[in-house]
């Protein structure tokens, strides 16, 4: 099952494809965590993308394209994967049709997870993240003890990129890159929408009904 996982900053498409990914067995490929854990390893890679993400901007194409490259060639990928975070851009989105293409995995679906840009803001700057890879939401997805994370003990931070000002700007940045990627999809008609605002296994439920047809 090879898929894409699209939706604004904030949508639940990490959280999504967690779930997702235990449920089918595929792994739940994210190029923010790849790119992250470069910046928290102080990597040549890392610094570089650092100056961008802490703007909320985007990463250059190059990057991306060899960092996905490198992942979909690895052996957990043979059974399919769920991409997360990636394409953003046009030339992302046929660089990954030529490296699919070559491997003989044509990417089945998109899911495009729909949600106001109002309450995106509301979700991210309410988000809390712990180094383990667990997120919190201080009003829908409290820790049990403030600032801590329930399955790691470690103390909670605040992206940098979860900041309101940069939030606007990843939204702004979100829109004019990826938009078009929606209608490059859709053409190929491989796009199906999924109402993002009901509760996380509502979602889930969504998905499934989808994603059970690729099995
Ligand atoms: P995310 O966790 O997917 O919201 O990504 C966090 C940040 O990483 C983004 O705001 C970008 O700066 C960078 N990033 C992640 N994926 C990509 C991508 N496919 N292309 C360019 N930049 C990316």
């Amino acid at each position: 099952m090879n898929v894409v996982l699209f939706g604004p900053p904030g949508a639940g498409k990490g959280t999504q494809a967690k779930e997702l990914s235990k449920h089918y067995g595929i792994p739940h490929i994210s190029t923010g965590d790849i790119l992250r854990a470069n910046v928290s390893k102080g990597t040549d890679l890392g610094k570089k993308a650092a100056e961008y993400m802490n703007k909320g901007e985007l990463v250059p194409d190059d990057v991306l394209i060899g960092i996905i490259k490198n992942r979909l060639a690895e052996p957990d990928c043979k059974a399919g994967f769920l991409l997360d975070g990636y394409p953003r851009t046009i030339p992302q989105a046929d660089a990954l049709s030529g490296i699919l293409n070559d491997i003989n995995m044509p990417l089945e679906v998109v899911l495009n997870i729909t949600v106001p840009d109002e309450e995106l803001v509301t979700r991210l700057s309410g988000r809390y993240s712990c180094k383990c890879g667990e997120s919190y939401h201080i009003k829908f997805n409290p820790p049990k003890k403030a600032g801590i994370c329930n399955v790691c003990g470690g103390e909670l931070y605040q992206r940098d990129d979860d900041k309101e000002d940069v939030i606007r700007q990843r939204l702004v940045s979100y829109k004019k890159n990826t938009q078009p990627l929606i209608d490059y999809y859709e053409e190929k008609g491989i796009l199906v929408n999924i109402d993002g605002t009901g509760g996380i296994d509502e979602v889930f439920g969504q998905i499934i009904n989808v994603l059970d047809q690729y099995k």
